[in-house]
This record gives structure tokens, sequence and C-alpha cells, in this order.
């Protein structure tokens, strides 16, 4: 096992690797920039080294003030969090080229799945199902474009091989915005990721968000660890996400599962990987693989007892997962509120000092978070300040914590999205489950419609 590991991240997630790192006996480093010089986790890290100012691309970013920080503290391996670096496989590259350990695939499995074009046919020839749509890249002249359109029939969706963060996306509803949309999207994505490559797929009208999340060691072992249901979204970014999905069977689970279990046994997939699929009418169709720890994997951590990101690590130093497929049960439901420092209903981002803090606790409830009182939430990065995870035997359980858990939790000085979250936990659409992605945005027009 490593005896020190490097956390190139910030924010609850830099925390959360600290903890799991000190429950197995790691020393570890943290690195940040000027405006986190004050974070709890650098605080309570082994060791810190500042690498650059506050704006991400000098710092967070910065990837040869991230290996030299390594160097310098003699870190074994770097842990790279979620967003940043953690889908960059020419960083993945550098760190492993200067002697250190990367904790996730191998660069090459991460340049695969970072293509959504390449990691859709991979997926498609290692039997996962995926959404209908062209093969591959998009060809140039216009009478095959159409073409292939009519094949997957209207409404389509063009979207950018290397597009993510639910951006580089566009509906075409009928053939003549066809070429047009096309162009848009083609320059969106040029100036967005630097690659104007586009594909097709089918649109989907009400489908559901359901992933699977699998862990997969260098000795050809895989499992997956159930589900977790994220279709409550706004502008394709996650709100809430829950384990087990409701309503889906357990045949249907054990199919798809094992359909990734299978992928990652193909692909030879090192670490925690999560596959993205739409779930409509008893089909899924995947979309993406996330090849990282995901902000949501608490839901499934509370519903098996794996830790996620001690297994992560454990994979990275070379050890056989510590269980196998049928030790994994399946136990109660779990949800979790992404608390972001920003107004409510407008969204606007909230950043400024906290001056008044209280968690939350009691029987199965769990915060992930980096604040304190007179914490100051930097303006530069992400507004996730907080995530309240709740577990019940049931979901009615889970939702009823959930709901005490949120009504104790005290932020001020800022605003959060708490309000939001409390209404939710009273809608009738979510407490009767199975709502699609598109609810909560259509729950927030109505809203702004009616005042
Ligand atoms: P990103 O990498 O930007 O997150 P994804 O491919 O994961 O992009 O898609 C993000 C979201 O966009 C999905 O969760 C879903 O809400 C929507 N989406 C993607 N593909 C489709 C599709 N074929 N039909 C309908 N909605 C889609």
């Amino acid at each position: 096992m490593f005896d020190k590991i490097l956390i190139a991240n910030r924010g609850e997630i830099a925390l959360r690797v600290l903890r799991a790192c000190r429950e197995l006996g790691i020393k570890t480093v943290a690195v940040h920039s000027e405006a986190d010089a004050d974070a709890k986790y650098v605080m309570l890290a082994d060791e810190s080294v500042c690498i650059g100012p506050p704006p991400s691309q000098a710092s967070y970013l910065n990837v040869p003030a991230i290996i030299s920080a390594a160097e310098v503290t003699g870190a074994k391996a770097i842990h790279p969090g979620y967003g940043f670096l953690s889908e960059n496989a020419d960083f993945a590259e550098r760190v492993e080229n200067s002697g250190f350990v990367f904790i996730g695939p191998r660069p090459e499995t991460i340049r695969l799945m970072g293509d959504k074009i390449s990691a859709k046919s991979a997926m498609k020839a290692a039997g996962v199902p995926v959404v209908p749509g062209s093969e591959g890249q998009l060809p140039e002249d216009p009478k095959d474009l159409k073409k292939i359109a009519a094949q997957i029939g209207y409404p389509v969706l063009i979207k950018a091989a290397a597009g993510g963060g639910g951006r580089g996306m566009r509906v075409v509803a009928r053939e003549e915005d066809l070429l047009g949309f096309l162009d848009l999207t083609r320059n969106e994505a040029r100036s967005a990721f630097g690659n104007e490559t586009v594909y097709m797929e089918k649109y989907l009208g009400q489908p559901r968000h359901i992933e699977i999340q699998v862990l997969s060691d260098e000795h050809g072992n895989a499992a997956f660890l159930g589900e977790r249901d994220c279709s409550m979204q706004r502008r394709h970014q996650k709100v809430i996400e829950e384990a087990p999905a409701p309503g889906l069977s357990e045949k249907l689970r054990v199919k798809i599962g094992e359909s990734c279990v299978a992928a990652c046994k193909r692909i030879k997939y090192r670490g925690a990987g999560t596959f993205e699929f739409l779930y409509e009418n008893g089909e899924f169709y995947f979309i993406e693989m996330n090849t990282r720890v995901q902000v949501e994997h608490p839901v499934t951590e509370l519903i098996t007892g794996i830790d996620i990101v001690q297994e992560q690590i454990r994979i990275a130093a070379g050890e056989k997962l510590s269980f196998r497929q049928k030790d994994i049960v399946l136990r109660g439901h779990a949800l979790e509120c992404r608390i972001n420092a920003e107004d409510p209903f407008t969204f606007i981002p909230s950043p400024g000092r906290i001056t008044q803090y209280h968690a939350p606790g009691g029987p199965g409830t769990r915060i992930d978070s980096h604040i304190y009182q007179n914490y100051f939430v930097p303006p530069y990065y992400d507004s996730l300040i907080a995530k309240v995870i709740t577990h019940g035997d049931t979901r009615a359980q889970a939702i009823a914590r959930m709901r005490i858990a949120l009504s104790e939790m005290v932020v001020e000085g800022i605003k959060t999205n708490i309000p939001l979250h409390q209404q939710l936990m009273d809608d009738k659409a979510f407490l009767a489950g199975q709502t699609s992605i598109h609810y909560l945005e259509e729950k927030l027009a109505r809203k702004k419609a009616t005042g």
C-alpha cells in the first residue's frame, strides 16, 4: 500500500479522499490554490503545497505544479477526485511517466471513454445497449445527413464527441433545421472543446437517467454496485440522486449490471467507473462512461456498505477487489441532495462568508462537506458546498430523514438551494418516483409562469 497520496482536487471531494486515506493509514498531501489556503482539508492534511493563484487554470489544472508538489513531498500516488484533471488522459500519462501511480484507469481507457463516439462503439461491441444513432462521425454530404436523420427518426440530438458538463448538444425536431443546427453545434464544439466532431442520436422524449457503478481490478475481477437514479436535473446537471432507482426490477438491474461488468472485463477497466444510461419504456441506452469517482457515489456506499474511494486506492495499489459480486447486497434506500451556494430559484451563484453553520445529524444522515462557520466560499469554483445524504430501510424513510436534515441545516451569510430541496421533498411526482430528466425544468418553468 502507498505510504503517501497527493490529492489533486479541492472542496468536499478533497476531504472525502483525505478521510479514506486516513482510515487506510496513508499520509496525505493537499495541494491548493491561494484562494483555498484556509480550507479544512488543507489543515487536516499531513502536508500541503500551494500550487498557484485562484483561477483553476493556474492551480488545479496546473499539471507541472501538481507533479512537482508530488516530487517534493515524496507522494507515491495521485488521486484526481472528480472534475478538474480527473478525466484528462494526458495528465494521467504525465503522472505515470513521472513515476507516480494515477488513482484511476489507464490513460488509454480514459482516452477511449473521453471520446463519446469511440466510447459508444466500444460499448456496442461489448454488448452494452446504446442509443440508436449514426455510426460514428457524421458525413459532410447534406443528402447523406438527411438520410441518417430520417433513419433514426426525428427528433434527433446532435452531440459533440468531446462534449461534457451537459454542453455541446442540440435537439433537431424537423429536417429544415438539420443543416443549420449541425453547423451551430460544430462551431460551439470547436470553441468549447477544441474538437468539432459531432454525431447524431435518437432524442429520447421522457427518459430517466440511471447509472451503474462498477469497480474493476487489474486481476480480471469486476463487479457492479447496483444503480443510481439521477433524473432530477437542471441544465443536464444533477440536483438529487438516489439508490436504488425507484421501480427498477431486480431482473433488469442484474441484466444491465452484468453487461457493464462484461464490458469492464473486455476493455480491462481499472478502478471505479460509472456507466450512464438513459432509461425509457423498460430499455437502457448507454450515453457515456465516467472514468472516475462521482459526486453521487455516497448513495451507493450507503446501500452497499462498500467504501468506493478506499476501493479505488486499493485497486491502484494493485490489490484484488475485496469482495465478489455475490457479496453485494443492496440494503434500504439512500438519497443525496446537492447543496449549492446559489439562489434557490434564480440559480445565481452566491459566494461569500458563511456567518452561521449548523450541520444536521441523527440516524441515517451523512454530510460530506468542507464548509465551517466563518468559511469563505470562493467565487472561482463550482458552487457545491455540501452533500446531504440520508439512508433508510425504505425510500419513504430516507425521504423523511432528508426532510429533517434539511430543516436542521443552517447556512447563513450566503444563499443556498436548501429551500428548493425542501420543496422537492414534498413534491407529489418526486414522492411517487420515476420522474423523467425533464421533470425539474418543467416544474421550474411552471413556477416561473405562475409567479
Ligand atoms: P455530458 O457528458 O455533457 O454530461 P451526456 O451524454 O452524459 O453528456 O448527457 C447529459 C444529459 O443530456 C443526459 O443526462 C440527458 O439529460 C441528456 N441527453 C443525452 N443524450 C440524450 C438523448 N439521446 N436523448 C435525450 N436526452 C439526452
